[in-house]
């Protein structure tokens, strides 16, 4: 496997490799679990090329804390990418991946205005900057995102349109723990007892009672109580349309995501889980 740490060095790649073959990207931060190789399997199987980035990307974070004690395991990580039979991974220093940038401005409006996009301020136009540079130099066909990151996969839709991209976003399922606890790098900040009580709001996610209708503030109630009874601190519980993100209040009988964010004593956690219309 190609290991690139300069753009340059992984745009000469896909220049030659793109001539014949579809070139899969999966972009990450690192610290690889079952989470992300479900993504690398997908791309694996979809694509000829399949190049894999790791970089934690300063631009996203609204919490330097997060930032920096965010896991970074690059070694473990090729060797993960490896067993996948990857290609090449991109892996640049945060210094050299801006330098010599024009970023576009932003604007996402109502596609930030709830969930992570408002209790985050900066983090999705900092994804936005991040990977549209990263699909600048990988050039991608296909490229892969977990529905973990919900909201994300919206942004980057917009992002791709914004843009010209011509690469096709395909969005892929959350893969979670034995006890049901989505998997996510923030996962090893967890202690055993909380790594537990957090399997307890993901399986109170999962069962919620869709019997129609559903009432936004009900979902709330419960949800602030489960988490407070757990020691956590609630930050929101969404019930959207998938589509648009639109704040639903009373679901009857269209499809909507549920998401929640929530705060442990050590990190902070979101999960959602997506109802097809019925
Ligand atoms: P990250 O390294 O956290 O930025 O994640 C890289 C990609 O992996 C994103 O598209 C995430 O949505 C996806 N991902 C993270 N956790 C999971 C999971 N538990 N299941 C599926 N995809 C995931």
């Amino acid at each position: 496997m190609k290991v690139f740490t300069q753009k340059s060095d992984l745009l000469e790649f896909v220049t030659t490799e793109s001539k014949k073959n579809s070139i899969g990207f999966v972009p990450t931060m690192g610290a690889l679990h079952m989470g992300h190789f479900s993504l690398f399997e997908k791309c694996r199987a979809e694509n000829q090329i399949c190049i894999a980035s790791i970089f934690v990307n300063p631009l996203q974070f609204n919490n330097k804390e997060d930032y920096e004690k965010y896991p970074r395991t690059v070694d473990a990580d090729i060797l993960i990418l490896e067993k996948a039979n990857f290609d090449a991974v991109f892996i640049p220093e945060a210094e050299s991946f801006y330098k010599d940038e024009v970023l576009p401005d932003v604007n996402l409006g109502s596609l930030v205005a709830t969930m992570e996009g408002k209790f985050r301020p900066g983090h999705f136009e900092g994804v936005y900057q991040v990977v549209n540079l990263l699909f600048k130099y990988a050039q991608p066909h296909f490229a892969y995102f977990g529905q973990k990151d919900f909201q994300q996969i919206a942004v980057i839709r917009h992002m791709v349109k914004t843009e010209g991209h011509k690469t096709q976003v395909i969005a892929s399922p959350t893969i979670r723990e034995a006890n049901g606890l989505a998997m996510s790098s923030r996962n090893t900040r967890l202690s055993p007892e909380e790594f537990e009580k957090a399997a307890k709001v993901s399986k109170f996610l999962l069962n919620l009672n869709h019997t129609i209708p559903v009432n936004a503030s009900d979902l709330k109630e419960e949800f602030n109580a489960l988490t407070h009874s757990l020691g956590f601190t609630p930050e929101y519980i969404e019930m959207s349309n998938p589509d648009t993100l639109e704040p639903i209040e009373i679901r009857t009988n269209q499809a909507a995501v549920i998401c929640i964010a929530y705060q442990t004593s050590t990190v902070r956690l979101i999960d959602n889980v997506i109802w097809t219309a019925n």
